[in-house]
């Protein structure tokens, strides 16, 4: 596990534990709370972050916001069990009804314990932490629950699975949504993107995702650089088919 500073009042904590890439949990702290995005796989690599968190001179309050319902964002939650998790109403519901089949496919990732713990604040649209300048806001794409967050004062948004590099991988059918919620996030100009699996983003990278977006819809003929990506693409193509 590597850990950056992305800002002044922001970490990425840097897993490289799955197979094809990088997964990062974000700790923003302010005055009085400290926010953290998303919770990984399991109890023990969610230690360095506790351990952070009972250096703290003062006593904070801790928010954790899970960004989507998929098993790399949330099973670590259970080590959180005093404090208030946040996530968009559809994604505890899929939490808790894709628990046992996720915990089947993927349960080998986990390190230490993943108990079945659920977020205890859902919202449909938005929430805004107004003295932190935290806004978390519903954001469909890459699943339909996917949430983002603003950090209003550094201009950081924290994208989720919204985007990635090399591609994205696309779980919901409705594309137009998608497109939508990436062109919703160049109006809030962000001076940083950072995203899961990909710390560093662009403008550009919104746009070329748009794009790319825009010609999985038409169906249109694309090259890729990989294997990799022609695999990804394929299955994103197949969602897309679906329905
Ligand atoms: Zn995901």
């Amino acid at each position: 596990m590597d850990i950056k500073r992305i800002s002044h009042n922001a970490t990425a904590y840097i897993y490289d534990d799955l197979d094809d890439y990088i997964t990062s949990v974000f700790f923003i702290e302010c005055e009085t709370k400290i926010f953290i995005i998303d919770t990984f796989c399991g109890t023990k690599r969610m230690e360095p972050i506790l351990e952070r968190i009972n250096e703290s001179s003062i006593e904070k309050q801790v928010v954790i916001i899970n960004t989507h319902s998929h098993w790399d964002h949330f099973w670590g939650n259970c080590s959180f069990k005093k404090n208030d998790i946040i996530s968009h109403e559809l994604c505890r519901e899929l939490i808790n009804q894709s628990w046992d089949e996720q915990i089947r496919e993927h349960g080998k990732y986990i390190l230490g314990k993943a108990e079945k713990h659920l977020p205890n604040i859902t919202f449909k649209e938005r929430i805004i932490f107004h003295n932190e300048g935290i806004e978390v806001f519903h954001s469909p794409g890459h699943t339909k629950d996917s949430i983002s967050v603003f950090d209003q004062e550094e201009k950081i948004l924290y994208v989720g699975d919204n985007l990635e590099k090399p591609i994205i991988h696309v779980e919901d059918s409705d594309i137009g949504s998608y497109v939508k919620t990436l062109q919703n996030y160049l109006n809030y100009k962000p001076s940083k993107i950072v995203a899961s699996h990909t710390l560093y983003l662009t403008e550009a990278d919104i746009e070329d995702t748009i794009d790319y977006l825009n010609n999985l819809l038409a169906k249109k003929e694309m090259n890729f650089q990989s294997q990799h990506m022609e695999k990804i693409h394929r299955q994103n193509l197949k969602i897309c088919n679906k329905f």
